[in-house]
């Protein structure tokens, strides 16, 4: 009889623990994946560990119904054990670790081995036939000319890329013209593209990195806008590439832009990777596991990528560190910077953040001497920064949100042949739609916010920004019954109205999430931007990142005042980033760049900062500022946020627990439970509580300590609720 061993098994369920259960399977399963029963549910998780006993009553306990994985389909390296210690340190459950850092396709259970692919050769028969195609058999003799081209053949996938479908290759195989080998893919032999010639201090960065590259060490550039901190990656990775190592790039969800790709392209051909949202969970679990099986050599990836098991790491680099979107806000909450700093230190080897606006956070560690500082402190194409000028509007006459200095110096620019950027952190025609008789305002019925009004391809319609609530326009007001309605404030595209009005000769373009949802819609607006075929951009945030746009010579910030006065402590910081950011875009070649700031509050101390250009000044004076009244980075935070339909049980969850941490009170501010800035969504109330402190050790023993009675508390059952640890995002 075969006898039974234990299972501690990570499941993908909120409950902090293991689970544990029973198989008569002699080979250890450590990381494999195994399916189990759970309740009346069937789940896969992740086989942690092998105790040798168990105190749980044998008999109760339940056996997997089945193994999916012979061999761990996550190594058991340094991914391993960084998602350990992820869901220790955010204090999340292990096994909804696993499966937010396992491809999807994985977390579902479908194997973790490549499909051989495909491989088609033309045969010889094939070459001597091939003139005799009929003049319109258009298709075979496109996918023929190609492989006879290729002197190694082409894969099913290579071929799919160009278009050629797989009717076509089976009639040519039907023919003995092509014949297919199945081959796992590899990795394409070291080849490099040619690289620009560094300028010094871009030289001396590339020269540090390669002293550092046998040993853990965090570099940060702190390099302004255009000033080559792209090129001195290209540098850093060639550096790793030629080793024939591994190099992971994470870069910002809307940062990983065409033309940043075919950059790296260019350079490495053949061995670049893409992994991001957008892709299907197939493509995800096929780069996934060529990266494991080292056939890919630089990764570039959005924040999840972090936890890619690359056997041959030997660097990481975090473009745009200061990005928010590096923070996951639901689930795990884990920020991909800080972790990729811990894989560093597992796997003893550097990172390199880099930025026009380092965060705080790394600006700390910079200045205390705990990363390597590193400054490009001139654009790499010899253009002086842009000059940024406040247009003060108080008393001014607007017209549609544009005081006359504003809308005379586009005139100017464009006039000139030159390309104007305008940037409006706000979508949809007018964010507020009220009865200009009873003062009725249209608000979501399911959130505590306004409906915004959209107008655009000739059709009116209300849609909550929090919810997606959709409503119809309406033309009478629903109190008193008037049809005075007034649109009131600006969105981007009621600008795109006004200035489609203002310069009817001008090719414009708008580019906000309403505009850009279908794939390659962004690609092709930026292409055409690029060519100089549009003159006046309108965008939100998604137009501040990574672009060049080389004409662009004048760049206008609408609306800057909200982000002032916001109860979130690091709305400035990230006002400053989005400013310097944007002004970034303006004068990147041969023209020199303006940008013009609108504001009602010229002598606000942020704004003159950002007049002076000087993003490190403004940062070291917002570092002061946390420092004397105690946030982070100089201290450490951890959110609780409870949302439920019924107000009561969520606040009377967060007193409970409140409760639970009052007896540490004299080392850790608790502050709450206060309403969230959006008090309703989507019917239910949120509220928060947070915790603060200077001691990143008392924080994290608190929260162990707490937590298990937190959890199994009953008025936890009433609310959903979650924990943030190192919360981004405070309203
Ligand atoms: P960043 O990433 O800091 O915005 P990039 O690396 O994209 O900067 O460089 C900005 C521009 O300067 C690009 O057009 C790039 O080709 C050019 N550039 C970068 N380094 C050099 C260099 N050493 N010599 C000449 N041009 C350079
Ligand atoms: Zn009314
Ligand atoms: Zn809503």
């Amino acid at each position: 009889m075969s006898t039974e061993r234990f299972l501690a098994v990570a499941l993908p369920v909120p409950l902090r623990r293991l689970f544990t259960y029973k198989t008569t399977n002699p080979q250890s399963l450590l990381g494999c994946r195994v399916r189990v029963p759970f309740g009346r549910q069937h789940l896969i998780g992740v086989v942690v560990a092998e105790p040798a006993t168990c105190d749980l009553d044998h008999h109760t306990l339940k056996s997997i119904e089945a193994t999916i994985d012979q061999t761990p389909a996550l190594p058991l390296g340094d991914v391993w054990t960084l998602i350990h210690k992820a869901a220790r340190y955010y204090h999340h459950s292990l096994g909804e670790a696993f499966a937010t850092a396992l491809p999807n396709a994985l977390a579902k259970g479908e194997p973790a081995q490549l499909t051989p692919e495909k491989h088609w050769h033309v045969t010889a028969e094939g070459r001597a036939q091939q003139p005799t195609l009929a003049a319109n058999a258009v298709r075979m003799k496109r996918a023929m000319t190609l492989l006879v081209t290729a002197e190694h053949g082409l894969s099913d996938s290579e071929l799919k890329a160009h278009d050629v479908a797989s009717t076509t290759l089976k009639s040519l195989a039907n023919k003995g013209w092509i014949v297919a080998q199945l081959r796992t893919p590899t990795a394409t032999p070291v080849a490099l593209g040619v690289a620009k010639q560094l300028n010094a201090e871009q030289q001396h960065i590339v020269d540090q990195m390669a002293q550092l590259s046998t040993e853990f060490a965090v570099g940060l550039i702190d390099g302004v806008t255009g000033s080559g901190k792209t090129e001195v990656y290209l540098h850093v990775i060639a550096q790793v590439v030629q080793q024939a190592q591994q190099v992971l790039l994470l870069v910002p969800e809307i940062g990983l832009t065409p033309q940043t790709l075919r950059r790296f392209e260019q350079r490495f051909p053949g061995q670049v990777a893409v992994m991001h949202s957008g892709m299907t969970d197939r493509q995800r679990l096929e780069t996934w596991l060529k990266a494991r099986d080292g056939h890919i050599r630089v990764l570039i990836g959005t924040r999840s990528s972090i936890f890619t098991p690359l056997p041959d790491l030997a660097l990481i680099i975090i473009d745009e560190e200061h990005d928010a979107s590096f923070k996951q806000q639901d689930g795990f909450r884990y920020h991909a910077r800080d972790l990729a700093i811990l894989r560093a230190q597992l796997k003893n080897i550097p990172v390199l953040l880099g930025s026009a606006t380092p965060s705080l956070e790394s600006l700390k560690h910079a200045l205390s001497g705990r990363y390597h500082h590193f400054k490009l402190s001139e654009r790499a194409t010899g253009q002086s920064l842009p000059m940024v000028k406040l247009v003060d509007c108080k008393n001014q006459p607007l017209s549609e949100g544009f005081a006359k200095p504003l809308l005379d110096a586009m005139d100017a620019a464009l006039k000139a042949g030159q390309q104007v950027l305008v940037f409006l952190n706000r979508r949809g025609y007018a964010p507020v739609l009220l009865c200009h008789q009873c003062g009725w305002i249209a608000d979501c019925t399911r959130c505590d916010s306004y409906m915004t009004l959209h107008q655009s391809n000739q059709k009116r319609y209300l849609q909550c920004h929090h919810c997606g609530r959709y409503q119809n326009d309406i033309c009478q007001c629903p109190k008193c019954n008037s049809n005075q309605l007034l649109d009131i404030g600006q969105g981007t595209e009621r600008i795109e109205q006004f200035l489609t009005a203002r310069y009817p000769d001008i090719s414009l373009q708008r580019i906000d999430r309403d505009t850009t949802r279908r794939k390659q819609a962004m690609a092709n607006y930026v292409e055409a931007a690029q060519k100089g075929e549009t003159q006046l951009l309108i965008g939100t945030q998604m137009l501040a990142k990574g672009h060049h746009f080389p004409k662009v010579t004048l760049v206008a910030v609408l609306d800057i005042d909200g982000a002032l006065f916001s109860s979130d402590f690091r709305a400035p910081e990230r006002a400053a980033q989005l400013i310097t950011q944007v002004a970034g875009r303006a004068g990147r070649a041969e023209l020199k760049g303006q940008v013009l700031v609108q504001t009602h509050y010229p002598e606000h101390p942020l704004l003159q900062a950002l007049t002076a250009n000087d993003y490190p000044l403004l940062a070291r004076q917002l570092f002061q500022e946390r420092q004397h009244a105690s946030l982070p980075p100089q201290t450490h935070m951890a959110l609780f946020r409870a949302e439920s339909l019924d107000k009561q049980a969520a606040t009377d969850f967060l007193s409970f627990v409140r409760d639970a941490f009052r007896p540490l009170q004299q080392t850790l501010e608790i502050w709450g439970p206060v309403a969230c800035a959006i008090s309703r969504k989507s019917g239910r109330f949120r509220f928060q509580l947070v915790l603060n402190t200077s001691s990143r050790a008392e924080l994290h023993n608190a929260l162990s300590r707490t937590l298990p009675s937190i959890e199994s508390a009953k008025v936890a059952n009433k609310v959903r609720w979650s924990l943030d640890v190192d919360p981004q995002d405070l309203l």
